[in-house]
Formats: structure tokens, C-alpha cells, sequence
């Protein structure tokens, strides 16, 4: 069921993005438009694992809730071996990836609409590419405008030595876009790598929830404020976005309908009322 949030306190975020057609969406991809089958928990506690055992990690404090910040508390040795894990990981979540239900017709319906498409993940650039291959034999149609890993360079930066965040890389997106923040959707199923990162950059931020999957609620719950954290709308399945941004194309349609109907009255009103004061004239015969 889709479920807008009514925030009692002033919201960070616009949510113009939810009330008109929006002008692109940004996909995150494991759990998103695919099914998630990176194992975070596993990935975490290996990751955890090689910082507690570090020779510069074992004595250093840092978020848990955060597995980014693991790479700035290692040695060089400690960031090879999570680099390490991740690589293996992912590869092996590339194996058996599986595309998320609804996902090549939500992708297809704002193509057909004019809305663009981005993918931003944190899985690797060549994985997400081998997603998009994916989603255009199931389409035969126009996927993503534009593919966004945790390897793509940016600036100048290679993101291996210092990861560049969601927020700046949405913020980037935009600009390439030629549009504002707040008229695109972030759309994850991540508190943290999406909503949290949605948030910040000034997107509205929709929350993919498959029922019984609560996994990445808990992961990055204590990432930022409540605020922060909070989505704009929430959805259990892809389906349920395209019904909603099939409703603001309805409900666009309606207001054009009803504004053409109330100018074409507008000049009957006009016309009758400039007719019933001219000057009444006489034929004389
Ligand atoms: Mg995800």
C-alpha cells in the first residue's frame, strides 16, 4: 500500500517531486531494481572483523552503523583486505542477480513519459552496467540515461581512495540534468545509503519496503537525524510508484480539462455580455 508520510515537524525536504510528474528518478540498485542478494550482514561482520583485528582499527572508535567509515579507521593492509571482501561480495551477488518485480514496466512507463533515469549504487559500475543489459533484453526499450558505482570517477576522484556520497553524486545528477533537487525522486531501499542521502541532497525520497524485508530499516537507523531519515513516501512494490505517478498524470490531465472548460466559459460569458450592450439598431424601410 503506498503511504505518503505526514510529518508533524517541518519537513527538510520539497515534495514537489511527489505532487507533479517528476523530472527524473534516481534508482538505487541492490534490493531496488534488483532483488537484494548482497548479504550486508555477513558483509558487515567481515568487514568489522578486519577493523577489529587492524593494527590501526583495533584501537580506534567509529559508527558501526557505517561500514564506510571502516576504510578511513584501517591501515593499508586493513582497506586491501575490505576492498577485498566487498570485490568478492559483489561478484558473487552479480552471479545470481535477479531483477525486482515491476521494475523493466516502471522503468519503460517514465521513459514513455519523458521522465529520466539514473541508477546510483554502491555496488560497482561494470555490475550495475550488467544490470542495465539485464533490463533492456526484458524491455527492448529505453533504460538509464545514466550509470553511477562506487568506482565511477568523479571530479577527478577515484572513489576507491575516498568514497564520494549519494548526496553529491545526486546533486551531480542534477546538474547534468539541468534541474533542481527537488524535482527528482531518490528511490532505495536503504534508510541510510538512500533516504538519509536523498534527504540531504534536497530530493523527495521514496522507500522501497518489500513486505518482510526490514533488513535496511535497521541497517543505518542511527545515521543522521530523524528527519533525515524519514522518507516522503513509502512502497512495498514497483508497481505501487507507477500507479502513483500514473495518478499525477491522471489528476494533470483533469486540471487541464477543467482549465480549458473554465476559459472557454470565461469567453461565452465575455461574448454574451459585449452582445447584450451594443446598441440595439433599427432597419428602417
Ligand atoms: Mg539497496
Amino acid at each position: 500500500m503506498v503511504s505518503t508520510c505526514n510529518c508533524n515537524q517541518q519537513s527538510l525536504v520539497s515534495k514537489d517531486a511527489l505532487t507533479t510528474m517528476p523530472k527524473g528518478v534516481i534508482f538505487d540498485m541492490d534490493g531496488t531494481l534488483i532483488e537484494q542478494n548482497v548479504d550486508l550482514v555477513k558483509l558487515s561482520r567481515d568487514i568489522c572483523e578486519v577493523a577489529d583485528n587492524d593494527v590501526i582499527g583495533k584501537h580506534r572508535e567509529w559508527d558501526r552503523d557505517d561500514l564506510a567509515n571502516a576504510m578511513a579507521n584501517v591501515s593499508i593492509d586493513g582497506q586491501r583486505k575490505i576492498k577485498q571482501i566487498i570485490g568478492e561480495e559483489c561478484q558473487r551477488a552479480l552471479e545470481c542477480m535477479t531483477i525486482q518485480e515491476g521494475g523493466p514496466e516502471l522503468v519503460a512507463f517514465l521513459a514513455q513519459n519523458g521522465v529520466r533515469r539514473a541508477i546510483l549504487t554502491r555496488n560497482y559500475e561494470s555490475n550495475a552496467r550488467h544490470m542495465q543489459r539485464m533490463y533492456l533484453d526484458a524491455n527492448n526499450d529505453a533504460t538509464f540515461d545514466l550509470v553511477i558505482g562506487r568506482d565511477t570517477h568523479y571530479n577527478g576522484i577515484d572513489p576507491l581512495e575516498g568514497e564520494i556520497s549519494k548526496s553529491e553524486r545526486i546533486l551531480y545528477i542534477c546538474e547534468l540534468w539541468g534541474c533542481s533537487p527537488s524535482e527528482v525522486i531518490m528511490l532505495g531501499d536503504s534508510i541510510k545509503d538512500d533516504i538519509l542521502e536523498g534527504n540531504r541532497a534536497g530530493a523527495s525520497t521514496v522507500l522501497l519496503e518489500p513486505e518482510g524485508y526490514l533488513l535496511n530499516n535497521v541497517y543505518g537507523t542511527n545515521s543522521g537525524n530523524s528527519m533525515e531519515r524519514k522518507p516522503n513516501v513509502r512502497i512495498e512494490s514497483l508497481l505501487e510508484l507507477r500507479l502513483l505517478l500514473e495518478e499525477q498524470i491522471a489528476r494533470r490531465s483533469l486540471d487541464c480539462w477543467e482549465s480549458t472548460i473554465r476559459a472557454l466559459e470565461m469567453e461565452i460569458d465575455s461574448s454574451i455580455s459585449s452582445q447584450s450592450s451594443e446598441p440595439i439598431t433599427t432597419v428602417e424601410s
